[in-house]
Protein backbone atom coordinates (compact mmCIF):
# COMPACT_ATOMS: atom_id res chain seq x y z
CA UNK A 1 0.00 0.00 0.00
CA UNK A 2 1.31 3.67 -0.94
CA UNK A 3 1.39 5.84 2.00
CA UNK A 4 1.39 9.81 1.59
CA UNK A 5 4.27 11.40 3.28
CA UNK A 6 4.53 15.07 4.10
CA UNK A 7 7.75 16.82 4.83
CA UNK A 8 8.09 19.76 7.08
CA UNK A 9 11.92 21.44 7.15
CA UNK A 10 13.03 24.70 8.88
CA UNK A 11 15.34 26.15 11.68
CA UNK A 12 14.89 25.88 15.04
CA UNK A 13 12.01 27.21 17.11
CA UNK A 14 10.18 27.98 13.42
CA UNK A 15 7.03 26.12 15.35
CA UNK A 16 7.27 22.55 13.40
CA UNK A 17 6.44 19.82 15.90
CA UNK A 18 3.56 21.73 17.16
CA UNK A 19 2.34 22.63 13.96
CA UNK A 20 3.08 19.21 12.45
CA UNK A 21 1.54 17.91 15.39
CA UNK A 22 -1.75 19.31 15.25
CA UNK A 23 -2.16 18.85 11.55
CA UNK A 24 -1.33 15.42 11.62
CA UNK A 25 -4.09 15.01 14.05
CA UNK A 26 -6.30 17.12 12.04
CA UNK A 27 -5.70 14.77 8.70
CA UNK A 28 -5.33 11.28 10.58
CA UNK A 29 -1.65 10.87 10.11
CA UNK A 30 1.49 10.06 12.43
CA UNK A 31 2.98 12.28 13.39
CA UNK A 32 6.68 11.48 13.51
CA UNK A 33 9.25 14.29 14.86
CA UNK A 34 12.71 13.42 14.25
CA UNK A 35 14.49 15.95 16.19
CA UNK A 36 13.35 13.90 19.14
CA UNK A 37 15.50 10.82 17.94
CA UNK A 38 18.31 12.77 17.15
CA UNK A 39 18.05 14.22 20.62
CA UNK A 40 17.89 10.49 21.94
CA UNK A 41 21.53 9.68 20.53
CA UNK A 42 22.89 13.21 21.80
CA UNK A 43 21.29 11.45 25.65
CA UNK A 44 23.01 8.54 25.11
CA UNK A 45 26.36 10.17 23.92
CA UNK A 46 25.94 12.81 27.12
CA UNK A 47 25.38 9.82 29.40
CA UNK A 48 28.23 8.38 27.78
CA UNK A 49 30.43 11.27 28.78
CA UNK A 50 31.67 11.71 24.71
CA UNK A 51 32.67 14.85 23.40
CA UNK A 52 29.50 15.33 21.06
CA UNK A 53 31.94 16.95 18.79
CA UNK A 54 34.51 14.18 18.44
CA UNK A 55 33.04 11.97 15.76
CA UNK A 56 34.99 8.90 16.08
CA UNK A 57 34.08 8.49 19.84
CA UNK A 58 30.54 9.35 19.36
CA UNK A 59 30.19 6.55 15.81
CA UNK A 60 31.63 4.32 18.14
CA UNK A 61 28.95 4.93 20.94
CA UNK A 62 26.44 4.24 18.63
CA UNK A 63 25.88 0.45 18.45
CA UNK A 64 25.69 0.66 22.38
CA UNK A 65 22.53 2.57 22.07
CA UNK A 66 19.27 0.62 21.96
CA UNK A 67 16.88 2.85 20.30
CA UNK A 68 13.17 2.95 20.31
CA UNK A 69 10.40 4.74 18.31
CA UNK A 70 6.64 4.06 19.79
CA UNK A 71 3.51 5.59 19.94
CA UNK A 72 0.85 6.00 22.71
CA UNK A 73 -3.27 5.34 22.19
CA UNK A 74 -3.48 8.99 21.99
CA UNK A 75 -0.91 8.89 19.24
CA UNK A 76 1.81 10.66 20.73
CA UNK A 77 5.36 9.62 19.97
CA UNK A 78 7.59 8.31 22.72
CA UNK A 79 11.50 7.59 22.59
CA UNK A 80 12.62 5.08 24.42
CA UNK A 81 16.64 4.88 25.16
CA UNK A 82 18.12 1.59 26.79
CA UNK A 83 14.33 0.37 27.48
CA UNK A 84 13.60 3.93 29.78
CA UNK A 85 11.26 6.44 28.36
CA UNK A 86 13.56 10.10 27.60
CA UNK A 87 10.57 11.72 26.17
CA UNK A 88 10.66 14.16 28.44
CA UNK A 89 14.33 14.22 29.57
CA UNK A 90 15.55 14.95 25.83
CA UNK A 91 13.86 18.03 26.08
CA UNK A 92 16.27 19.91 28.17
CA UNK A 93 18.27 22.78 26.53
CA UNK A 94 21.96 21.02 27.15
CA UNK A 95 20.25 18.30 25.10
CA UNK A 96 19.22 20.55 22.20
CA UNK A 97 22.86 21.97 21.75
CA UNK A 98 24.44 17.94 22.11
CA UNK A 99 21.83 17.50 19.45
CA UNK A 100 23.13 20.62 16.72
CA UNK A 101 26.53 18.83 17.88
CA UNK A 102 26.17 15.48 17.15
CA UNK A 103 23.88 15.53 14.00
CA UNK A 104 26.52 17.02 12.51
CA UNK A 105 28.26 13.55 11.94
CA UNK A 106 27.91 11.70 9.29
CA UNK A 107 28.07 8.36 10.56
CA UNK A 108 24.76 9.44 13.38
CA UNK A 109 22.82 10.83 10.53
CA UNK A 110 23.58 7.66 8.36
CA UNK A 111 23.03 5.70 11.37
CA UNK A 112 19.02 7.25 11.94
CA UNK A 113 18.22 7.37 8.26
CA UNK A 114 16.71 3.71 7.80
CA UNK A 115 14.63 4.12 11.16
CA UNK A 116 12.86 7.88 9.54
CA UNK A 117 12.59 5.93 6.17
CA UNK A 118 10.82 2.84 7.95
CA UNK A 119 8.46 4.93 9.94
CA UNK A 120 7.31 6.65 6.08
CA UNK A 121 6.64 3.34 4.63
CA UNK A 122 4.49 2.04 7.00
CA UNK A 123 2.08 5.11 7.96
CA UNK A 124 0.76 8.00 6.32
CA UNK A 125 3.13 10.79 8.33
CA UNK A 126 3.58 14.52 8.77
CA UNK A 127 7.76 14.54 9.23
CA UNK A 128 9.55 17.09 10.09
CA UNK A 129 13.24 17.59 10.70
CA UNK A 130 15.91 19.78 9.13
CA UNK A 131 16.71 17.73 5.73
CA UNK A 132 13.10 15.36 5.21
CA UNK A 133 12.46 16.81 2.37
CA UNK A 134 15.88 17.27 0.33
CA UNK A 135 17.51 14.37 2.19
CA UNK A 136 14.78 11.55 4.17
CA UNK A 137 11.78 11.32 1.98
CA UNK A 138 12.83 13.18 -1.27
CA UNK A 139 9.93 11.90 -2.90
CA UNK A 140 6.81 12.64 -0.34
CA UNK A 141 4.34 14.23 -1.43
CA UNK A 142 4.31 17.81 -0.22
CA UNK A 143 6.67 19.33 1.20
CA UNK A 144 7.24 22.55 3.43
CA UNK A 145 9.83 25.18 4.47
CA UNK A 146 8.69 26.62 7.39
CA UNK A 147 10.28 29.51 8.97
CA UNK A 148 10.30 32.64 11.36
CA UNK A 149 13.12 35.78 12.19
CA UNK A 150 15.18 34.50 14.57
CA UNK A 151 13.92 37.24 17.46
CA UNK A 152 10.34 35.98 16.89
CA UNK A 153 11.64 32.60 17.61
CA UNK A 154 13.62 33.15 20.44
CA UNK A 155 10.19 34.76 22.06
CA UNK A 156 8.17 31.60 21.23
CA UNK A 157 10.93 29.22 22.73
CA UNK A 158 10.96 31.78 25.77
CA UNK A 159 7.50 31.56 26.55
CA UNK A 160 7.48 27.92 25.95
CA UNK A 161 10.38 27.44 28.59
CA UNK A 162 7.68 29.53 30.78
CA UNK A 163 5.55 27.53 30.42
CA UNK A 164 6.90 24.72 31.35
CA UNK A 165 8.50 25.88 34.52
CA UNK A 166 12.26 26.09 32.95
CA UNK A 167 12.76 30.32 32.25
CA UNK A 168 15.77 31.33 30.77
CA UNK A 169 16.87 34.87 29.44
CA UNK A 170 15.83 35.79 26.27
CA UNK A 171 19.45 36.88 25.53
CA UNK A 172 20.49 33.80 26.24
CA UNK A 173 17.74 31.54 24.08
CA UNK A 174 19.03 33.46 21.25
CA UNK A 175 22.16 33.17 20.78
CA UNK A 176 21.33 29.40 21.50
CA UNK A 177 18.68 29.87 18.28
CA UNK A 178 21.74 31.55 16.21
CA UNK A 179 24.39 28.74 16.96
CA UNK A 180 22.03 26.06 15.65
CA UNK A 181 21.01 27.87 13.13
CA UNK A 182 24.70 28.38 12.22
CA UNK A 183 25.51 24.55 13.14
CA UNK A 184 22.09 22.87 11.30
CA UNK A 185 23.09 25.32 7.98
CA UNK A 186 26.54 25.30 7.79
CA UNK A 187 27.76 21.57 8.57
CA UNK A 188 28.61 19.78 5.26
CA UNK A 189 26.04 16.54 5.28
CA UNK A 190 22.35 17.35 5.01
CA UNK A 191 22.62 20.87 6.04
CA UNK A 192 19.49 22.67 6.61
CA UNK A 193 18.34 23.98 3.76
CA UNK A 194 14.70 24.71 1.08
CA UNK A 195 14.33 21.85 -1.02
CA UNK A 196 14.04 22.94 -4.65
CA UNK A 197 10.38 21.80 -4.54
CA UNK A 198 9.75 22.72 -1.02
CA UNK A 199 6.97 25.26 -0.63
CA UNK A 200 8.11 28.60 1.63
CA UNK A 201 6.07 29.39 5.09
CA UNK A 202 7.37 32.23 6.81
CA UNK A 203 5.51 32.38 9.83
CA UNK A 204 7.02 35.70 11.31
CA UNK A 205 3.68 37.63 11.18
CA UNK A 206 1.12 34.89 11.80
CA UNK A 207 -0.22 33.62 15.17
CA UNK A 208 -0.71 30.28 15.48
CA UNK A 209 -4.18 29.82 13.87
CA UNK A 210 -3.18 31.65 10.80
CA UNK A 211 0.03 29.32 10.51
CA UNK A 212 -2.16 25.94 10.71
CA UNK A 213 -4.24 27.41 8.14
CA UNK A 214 -1.85 28.31 5.41
CA UNK A 215 -0.12 24.80 6.09
CA UNK A 216 -3.70 22.94 5.00
CA UNK A 217 -3.87 24.69 2.08
CA UNK A 218 -0.53 24.21 0.95
CA UNK A 219 -1.22 20.65 2.08
CA UNK A 220 -4.82 20.76 0.21
CA UNK A 221 -3.64 22.19 -3.01
CA UNK A 222 -0.83 19.43 -3.70
CA UNK A 223 -2.97 15.84 -2.03
O1 LIG B 1 13.95 19.82 16.00
P1 LIG B 1 14.78 19.76 17.25
O2 LIG B 1 15.15 21.10 17.77
O3 LIG B 1 14.17 18.89 18.29
O4 LIG B 1 16.12 19.03 16.79
C1 LIG B 1 17.26 18.97 17.62
C2 LIG B 1 18.52 19.04 16.76
O5 LIG B 1 18.62 17.85 15.97
C3 LIG B 1 18.55 20.20 15.74
O6 LIG B 1 19.22 21.34 16.21
C4 LIG B 1 19.28 19.63 14.56
O7 LIG B 1 20.65 19.90 14.66
C5 LIG B 1 19.11 18.13 14.68
N1 LIG B 1 18.22 17.56 13.67
C6 LIG B 1 18.77 17.23 12.45
N2 LIG B 1 18.00 16.65 11.49
C7 LIG B 1 16.70 16.40 11.72
C8 LIG B 1 16.11 16.76 12.94
C9 LIG B 1 16.90 17.37 13.90
O8 LIG B 1 19.95 17.47 12.21
N3 LIG B 1 15.98 15.80 10.76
Amino acid sequence: MDTISIAIDGPSGAGKSTLARSVAAKLGYRYVDTGAIYRTIAYHVMRSRVDPRDEEAVAACLPRASLELTYDAGGLQHMSLDGEDVTEAIRLPEVSLCASAVSAHPAVRTYLLEMQRRAARTHDVVMDGRDIGTVVLPDADVKIYLTASAQVRARRRMSELEQRGTPEPFEKILREIEERDRNDTQRSVSPLRRAADAVLLDTTELDFHQSEEALLQIIKEKI
